[in-house]
């Protein structure tokens, strides 16, 4: 069967969720037996996200196959079960610079490059090869940035040209909007949403299904209206309601039978429709049998999207426990000063530390674990976490006086983090650091052991320093527990404590792996010694 392509954009304004609603559509059409992948375009001239601050991009989500890709992807996952590699996910700069290689090696043959055909046709190649992926049968690809963006421009071209290539019955383009609610005039207005459609028209695409954001219902006549000035069938312009968890979107979208009209407008084969897998969840997040409170300790806690995937990984081990969860995000350089960390960490049920990079907030980062690992409460080190959860054992385990990672301080006396020796001679920045799924073998008796239930296990990386091997004995004699290493043995890969209740640091990021419908063991580990701390807490 030809592959069908769902081709979802959006207008007014940026933010509006277009990866959740993406996501919600496959969600929605695996659930009726239709077999999805799911494609990410990003406009900017990066080559990939790696390389940008979190500040501007939000957190960095690394696929199995080690690329690093926008922080939808994640999404994707998490909502599907599409297992996403490289080619799920490109950006101008990754076409320019393919394009650019080619023409210095001459394939153009002498032809002046330009915009069309030459940059639409390789952005329409890669849709076409992701969608060739085995197990497919849609593809659902969302296009960054707003219509009406300069740089969005070749791909909405690229969009537009696949209706030819593909046919115009293998083609569905979903269009994503804002109908804002006027206060003072106590109404929706449609305008913006007409604005952007015929933006896109004038581009040459007509979108066949509006996904409309919105504060407040839309009202039959205000549906009627969209429908006739758009263009777009009445039925199929949809509502999507702001709503307090992502979860509960598939299942809003669902309701209004956005798939069925999916399913109809692209001829798929189908299964009927069964009940709502999302609402368990949603009830689970929504009515918790208790709550946790769980502090987060990095520097990048002002953007919301920087640690996206741990947010959702934890709430996965709340929802694996029944528990809600009560985020106290906590900026790591507050926590520099003496006596910082016991006031703001008081009364935390579990204490995380996400990865990061670079010297900035690692002292705070260091007293929130002392003070985890001193008040005997659970705590979950992740890559810059576990890093970090070294030096602290270094320093006031082993008093091995400004023990030190080779990134933070190359002079250091004690080196306990530092350097692998292939790394070393790396001198570009992006897509050069340990990146994507490795093996680790579980040591038995351990935490990790308990949580994973297995002596094997993969999980994605991305760091370039590690666990200096020449402090491991000295370490283990003390109470640390090497709990995961390489296949070889060679790298240390998670790491606790002895005579601590919970204690678990990782250097890879197990947070890219948990799903809300398969909460990851780490996570449903790590909240389960969080919620039997609070109960012991209670108890004294
Ligand atoms: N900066 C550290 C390294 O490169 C940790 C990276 C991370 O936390 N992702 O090894």
């Amino acid at each position: 069967m030809d592959r069908k392509y769902i081709i979802v954009t959006g207008g007014v304004v940026s933010s509006l969720g277009k990866g959740i609603a993406a996501s919600s559509i496959g969600a929605l059409l695996e659930a009726r037996g239709i077999k999805v992948t799911m494609q990410k375009l990003d406009p900017y001239i990066n080559v990939d996200p790696g390389t940008m601050n979190p500040y501007q991009h939000g957190e960095v989500f690394v696929t199995e196959d080690g690329a690093e890709t926008d922080l939808d992807l994640g999404h994707y996952e998490r909502f599907t079960s599409a297992s996403l590699s490289a080619v799920n996910n490109f950006t101008t700069g990754k076409i320019y610079r393919s394009i650019i290689e080619k023409e210095r090696r001459g394939e153009y043959l002498g032809k002046t490059v330009q915009v069309v055909p030459h940059v639409t046709n390789e952005i329409k190649n890669r849709i076409k090869a992701a969608a060739r992926q085995k197990n497919t049968d849609v593809i659902i690809v969302e296009i960054g940035g707003t219509v009406g963006d300069i740089e969005s421009l070749p791909f909405l071209e690229a969009a537009r040209q696949l209706r030819q290539d593909v046919g115009a019955e293998n083609i569905l383009y979903a269009h994503l909007t804002l109908v804002p609610y006027i206060k003072a005039a106590g109404e929706i207005k449609t305008k913006p949403t007409q604005h952007s459609v015929s933006t896109l028209r004038s581009i040459g695409i007509q979108p066949d299904l509006l996904i409309c954001r919105t504060e407040v219902k839309i009202s039959k006549a205000e549906r009627e209206k969209i429908s006739l000035f758009c263009n777009v069938e009445e039925r199929a312009v949809i509502q999507a309601l702001d709503v307090s968890s992502i979860y509960e979107v598939p299942g809003m979208l669902g309701r209004q039978g956005i798939e069925d009209i999916i399913i109809e407008k692209l001829g798929l084969k189908a299964l009927k429709k069964g009940a709502d897998k999302w609402k368990k969840i949603v009830d689970r997040i929504k009515n918790p049998a208790t709550r946790v409170k769980i502090s987060v300790v990095g520097k990048y806690i002002e953007v919301q999207d920087a640690y996206k995937s741990i947010k959702e990984a934890v709430q996965h081990g709340g929802i694996a426990n029944n528990c809600g969860i009560d985020f106290n995000w906590i900026d790591s350089e507050t926590l520099e000063r003496k006596g910082a960390a016991n006031e703001a960490l008081k009364g935390s049920a579990g204490i995380l530390v996400p990865g990061g990079f670079g010297l900035r907030g690692l002292e705070g980062k260091i007293n929130a674990i002392r003070y985890a690992r001193e008040n005997r409460v659970p705590y979950l080190g992740i890559c810059l976490g576990m890093q970090s959860a070294v030096i602290e054992f270094a320093r006031n385990v082993m008093k091995l006086k400004g023990a030190s990672s080779t990134e933070f301080d190359r002079e250091t006396q004690h080196p306990v983090i530092a350097l692998l020796e292939e790394q070393k001679s790396v001198k570009n920045m992006g897509g050069t650091m340990r990146l994507g799924a490795y093996p680790c073998r579980i040591t038995p008796g351990t935490n990790a052991y308990a949580a994973y239930r297995e002596k094997v296990i993969f999980e994605r990386h991305r760091h370039r320093y590690e666990f200096n091997n020449a402090y491991r004995e000295g370490f283990e004699a003390k109470g640390m527990v090497i709990s995961g290493v390489s296949p070889g043995g060679a790298l240390v890969e998670m790491i606790e404590l002895k005579n601590h209740p919970w204690f678990t640091a990782v250097q890879f990021h197990p947070e890219f792996k948990s799903k809300p419908m398969l909460p990851h063991p780490l996570f449903k580990g790590f909240i389960a010694a969080a919620l039997k701390n609070k109960r012991r807490g209670r108890k004294k």
